[in-house]
C-alpha cells in the first residue's frame, strides 16, 4: 500500500514536470496577463513605477557610451576645446541627471513592491474570508493555499514574478533597441578604398557573418540558460517537501513553541532531513543537477557569450585599424553590441522565467477561482430600531460536506424576541453545529430558517450577519492592540470599547493595562505585547461581540476556560451585559443556564426537550434531569 501510493505520487510528480516543459509561451502570456490584471487591480502604480525605473535604468549606459565614444573621438581627431568641453559637461551632466533619476524612481519602485507584497497577500486572505466557509474548512483549500505558499518560498514563484519580469521584458526591449541604433552605423560605415586589403571588409558577406554570429549567440546562451532554470521546475516537488520542514523548524522558534516540543526534542524529524537528502543540501537533486546537466548548460551559455564578444572585437578592431571610424567608435560599439546581445538574453530568458512560472501559478488559480457556491441573496434587513428581530428553525437538516452522518435533524424551534435561550447538551450534540447554520457558515440540507418569516438565503449576507454578534468557543484574537481587537478596526470609538470590556468583566486588568486600549495583546509584534490568559482572552472575545451592539448575541461555552470566579462574575452580570438583546447561550454546564428563560436539550442533533429550568428538571426521566445529576455532584445548587 505504502508503495503503490510512493509510486503514484512519483508518476503523479513525472506528469507534473512532463506538463511543465510543455508550456507554449502563447499559454504563459495568457497566464500572466491575467496575473497582471490583478495585480494592477490590488496595487495601482506597480507597473508604472517599475517601467520608468527599468526604462531609465536601460538607456542611462547608453548615454554614457555614445558621449564617452564622441570624447575620445574628438581627443584622437580635431582636439578642439570647446566641443571637449560640452562634451564633458554634457557627460557629467547626464550622468548626475540619470542617478539621481534612477535613484528616486527605485525609490518609488521599492515602495511600490513591497505594498504591493502585503496586497497579494491580502488577496489571499480577502479570498479565504469571502469564499463559503465549506471551503474553509476543507483541506482541498489550505492544500492549494500551502503549494501557493510553498511555491513562493522555494524560489519566489507565484504572482510577484510578473513583476520583475516585467522589469527585465521593459529593460530588455529598450536596452536593445538603443543597443541596435548605436551599432548601426557599425555596418553602414565603410571602410575607406586607401586601407588597401581591409577593404574586403565592406563584403555583404562580413555584414551577415557578424550579423550570424551576434544572432545565433544571442539567442544561444538564453537558450542554454532557460534549459538549466528548467532544472528548478523540475526539483520542485522536492523543494517544496524541503520547505515544509523549513516551515516546521520555524515552528521551534515561535513564541507559541509548547513545553512538549523541547520535552520530546520534536527537531528530531527537521534535523533528519536535513542530514539526510534534503533539497538544499549538498546531497540533493537540485545540487546534483547543478553539478551536472544545470551547471553544464549554465557554463555553455557564458561560453557562447564570451566567443561572441571575441568575435564583435575582432571585427570591430579591424574595421577601427582601417579607417571606418575613430578609436572612439570601438568603444560605442563592442559596448553597444555586447549589450544588445545581454538584452535580448534578458529578453529570451524573461520568457523562460514566464513559462516555468506558469506552472506554479495554477495553485493559486485553482484557489482564486474556488466558487462561491452558496446562495447570496440581496434583501436589506431593514435595520429595525425596536430590534424586532425574529428567528426561526423549521425542520431543519443538516449534515457536513462529505460526512453520511446528520449533525442535525429535524431541528424546529423559534427564538422569542428579547428573551435568554440557553442550548446544553453532550459534547457532540450539534449546539455549535446550529450555531453555525444560524450565522449562514452552512446552508442546512433541509428545512429552512427563516429571519421575520423570510428565508435567511434571501437576505444580504453581510446585512443578515450584522444581526448576530458572536463569541465562538474557537474565537481568534489577533496580535493588535487590545482596543483595536475589540471594535474589529483599527480607528474605534474609544469609550464604548473601553465600556465594552468593563462590562464583560475586563474592567479592572484593563486599568493595570499598561498603555489601556492602545496595549498590544500578543508579543508577535512588539517585544513588550501582553500575554493574556485563556480567561482573559475569553472576556475579551465577549467585549468584542458587545462592542457590535447587535440584536442577537449567542455565546457559544464563553465560560470554558473561566476560573470559578470569574465565571460567577460573568453570570451575574449576565442580564445586564445582554440588556434587551436577544440571548442565545451554549454550554454544557447546565448550572450557568438556569437564569436563562428557555432551555433547549439537544441530543445526537434533535432537540429533545424545551422549557425552563424548573420544568426540564421536573421531567425526571429527561435528558436533562440526567445530566443534571450527572453534573450536580461537581456544582451545587
Ligand atoms: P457540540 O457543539 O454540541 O459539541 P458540534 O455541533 O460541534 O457539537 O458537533 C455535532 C456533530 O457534528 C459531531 O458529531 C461532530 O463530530 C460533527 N462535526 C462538527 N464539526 C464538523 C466538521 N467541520 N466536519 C464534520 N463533522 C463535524
Amino acid at each position: 500500500m505504502g508503495k503503490n501510493s510512493d509510486r503514484m505520487e512519483k508518476e503523479g510528480n513525472k506528469m507534473e514536470k512532463e506538463r511543465a516543459e510543455k508550456i507554449t509561451l502563447r499559454e504563459a502570456f495568457k497566464a500572466h496577463y491575467r496575473v497582471a490584471c490583478k495585480v494592477r487591480e490590488r496595487c495601482p502604480g506597480i507597473f508604472l513605477s517599475t517601467g520608468l525605473h527599468s526604462g531609465v535604468s536601460a538607456l542611462s549606459p547608453y548615454v554614457a557610451i555614445y558621449l564617452s565614444a564622441r570624447m575620445i573621438n574628438e581627443l584622437a581627431g580635431a582636439r578642439r576645446q570647446e566641443v571637449l568641453e560640452s562634451l564633458v559637461m554634457a557627460a557629467l551632466a547626464s550622468a548626475a541627471a540619470l542617478t539621481l533619476l534612477t535613484g528616486l524612481l527605485l525609490r518609488l519602485k521599492e515602495y511600490m513592491n513591497s505594498k504591493c507584497e502585503m496586497e497579494l497577500e491580502n488577496m489571499y486572505a480577502d479570498k479565504m474570508l469571502s469564499m463559503d466557509f465549506a471551503d474553509v474548512e476543507s483541506t482541498t483549500s489550505h492544500d492549494l493555499l500551502s503549494q501557493v505558499r510553498q511555491n513562493r518560498n522555494w524560489g519566489g514563484w507565484g504572482f510577484k514574478v510578473v513583476i520583475p519580469c516585467f522589469a527585465h521584458l521593459v529593460e530588455g526591449f529598450i536596452g536593445a533597441l538603443s543597443a541596435i541604433i548605436l551599432t548601426v552605423s557599425l555596418f553602414t560605415l565603410p571602410v575607406p578604398e586607401s586601407a588597401g586589403t581591409f577593404v574586403v571588409l565592406n563584403h555583404p558577406v562580413f555584414l551577415f557573418a557578424l550579423l550570424l554570429v551576434l544572432i545565433l549567440a544571442t539567442w544561444l546562451a538564453p537558450v542554454c540558460g532557460n534549459k538549466a532554470v528548467e532544472y528548478w521546475t523540475r526539483s520542485s516537488e522536492e523543494g517544496k517537501l524541503g520547505n515544509r520542514v523549513f516551515c516546521a523548524f520555524s515552528s521551534l522558534y515561535s513564541i507559541h513553541a509548547k513545553a512538549d516540543l523541547r520535552m520530546y526534542n520534536q527537531n528530531i524529524i527537521a534535523r533528519h532531513y536535513m542530514e539526510s537528502n534534503n533539497a538544499f543540501g549538498p546531497k540533493g537533486e537540485l545540487a546534483a543537477f547543478a553539478r551536472g546537466p544545470m551547471g553544464a548548460w549554465r557554463a555553455l551559455g557564458e561560453a557562447i557569450s564570451a566567443v561572441m564578444t571575441g568575435v564583435v572585437y575582432v571585427f570591430v578592431c579591424l574595421k577601427a585599424w582601417a579607417g571606418a571610424f575613430g578609436v572612439g567608435s570601438i568603444t560605442q560599439y563592442v559596448g553597444a553590441v555586447t549589450a544588445l546581445a545581454r538584452n535580448i538574453s534578458t529578453l529570451l530568458g524573461t520568457m523562460g522565467t514566464l513559462k516555468s512560472n506558469t506552472a506554479f501559478l495554477r495553485p493559486s488559480f485553482a484557489f482564486l477561482d474556488i466558487p462561491n457556491a452558496m446562495y447570496q441573496g440581496s434583501l436589506s434587513t431593514e435595520k429595525r430600531a425596536d430590534r424586532e428581530y425574529e428567528v426561526e428553525f423549521v425542520d431543519v437538516s443538516f449534515r457536513y460536506p462529505g460526512m453520511e452522518r446528520w449533525a442535525l435533524r429535524h431541528v424546529n424551534m423559534k427564538f422569542k424576541i428579547g428573551r435568554k435561550m440557553a442550548v446544553v447538551g453532550e459534547n457532540g450534540s450539534g449546539k455549535t453545529t446550529f450555531i453555525k447554520l444560524l450565522c449562514r457558515l452552512y446552508d442546512p440540507q433541509e428545512g429552512q430558517i427563516l429571519l421575520n418569516g423570510i428565508d435567511i438565503r434571501k437576505y444580504d449576507y453581510r446585512d443578515y450577519m450584522d444581526v448576530f454578534a458572536v463569541v465562538f468557543q474557537d474565537f481568534q484574537l489577533i496580535a493588535q492592540p487590545l482596543g483595536a481587537n475589540v471594535a474589529g478596526a483599527a480607528r474605534y470609538d474609544r469609550d464604548r470599547a473601553a465600556r465594552a470590556l468593563t462590562d464583560a468583566g475586563f474592567g479592572e486588568r484593563l486599568l493595570a493595562m499598561p498603555q489601556g486600549l492602545d496595549t498590544m495583546l500578543y508579543k508577535d509584534f512588539l517585544k513588550d505585547g501582553v500575554e493574556v490568559s485563556g480567561g482573559e482572552a475569553q472576556k475579551i472575545a465577549i467585549a468584542r461581540a458587545l462592542y457590535r451592539d447587535a440584536p442577537f448575541i449567542i455565546l457559544d461555552e464563553p465560560t470554558a476556560a473561566l476560573d470559578p470566579v470569574a465565571e460567577a462574575e460573568i453570570y451575574s452580570k449576565f442580564n445586564d451585559i445582554v440588556g434587551d438583546k436577544t440571548a442565545i447561550y451554549i454550554s454544557h454546564r447546565l448550572s450557568s443556564c438556569k437564569f436563562c428563560d428557555e432551555i433547549t436539550v439537544f441530543h445526537k442533533g434533535q432537540v429533545i426537550q424545551q422549557g425552563s429550568h424548573e420544568e426540564l428538571l421536573a421531567q425526571e426521566n429527561g435528558k436533562y434531569h440526567e445530566l443534571w445529576q450527572a453534573q450536580a455532584q461537581y456544582y451545587t445548587g
